[in-house]
């Protein structure tokens, strides 16, 4: 079976056990990417706490957290952890955008998505992971994103290399699926369904959808 057709084939399992997930959660594109800072290195339910707080003290505008002192920050997304360094990086973010769009969130995200690499990457704290979700889920571009969970899977499927770097890894996917908007989406959001709950470091392939394609739960010993 060809690399494209595996992917495809698993992509299917995922949904037909997991149902499509409506990624990414967040009301409207600012929220998105909100919440694409504040999730590094932790879970979901953190960073909806952090959300709310922000929404409470109604702080999701561009200007309001513009002009929100860091302690403040700090304080009201401190549910989230990191929160000292999660309050600059928001606020490095919310400063460019700012700076060439002022509240215009919507204007900022309707470029490509090469020039939208080019200007998120540089920015300190948004890294190569932050900067597609930001793509793909706030600006609705297509570009696939890559995380832990999708090299430990793919290794530990044969599809991929304990070499491979974010974008040889990337690559595979951009290159063996059809280009929809809707199916990378979704397809990252299966694969973080399957990392959390069956590839974890010490893999629990019982029961898990992707148990069917030749696996070896033990390639990946060396990176876990
Ligand atoms: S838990 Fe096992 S079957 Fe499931 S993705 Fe990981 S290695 Fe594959």
């Amino acid at each position: 079976m060809s690399t494209a057709q595996t992917l495809v084939e698993m992509y299917e399992a995922m949904l037909a056990r997991f149902g499509h997930q409506g990624w990414w959660p967040g009301d409207g594109p600012l929220e998105v990417c909100i919440g694409a800072i504040l999730t590094q290195n932790t879970n979901w339910k953190n960073v909806e706490k952090a959300l709310n707080n922000l929404r409470g003290a109604r702080a999701v505008s561009i200007s309001a957290l513009h002009q929100m002192d860091h302690e403040t920050l700090a304080g009201l997304i401190r549910p989230a952890g990191y929160y000292n360094i999660k309050a600059k990086r928001l606020k490095n973010f919310i400063a460019h955008v700012y700076e060439s769009y002022g509240e215009d969130i919507e204007a900022f995200l309707d470029r490509s998505v090469s020039t939208l690499q080019q200007e998120l990457m540089p920015i300190n704290g948004i890294g190569r992971e932050t900067a597609d979700s930001i793509i793909l889920y706030a600006a609705e571009r297509p570009t696939f994103v890559i995380d832990r969970y999708t090299c430990r899977i793919m290794v530990r499927h044969g599809l991929a290399c304990l070499e491979d770097d974010y974008e040889q890894v990337k690559d595979m996917f951009e290159t063996s699926l059809p280009e929809e908007l809707d199916l990378w989406k979704d397809y990252h959001a299966q694969i973080v369904a399957v990392g959390k709950q069956y590839c974890r470091p010490k893999a629990k392939c019982d029961g898990c959808p992707l148990e069917s394609f030749p696996h070896d739960p033990a390639a990946d010993q060396f990176i876990q």
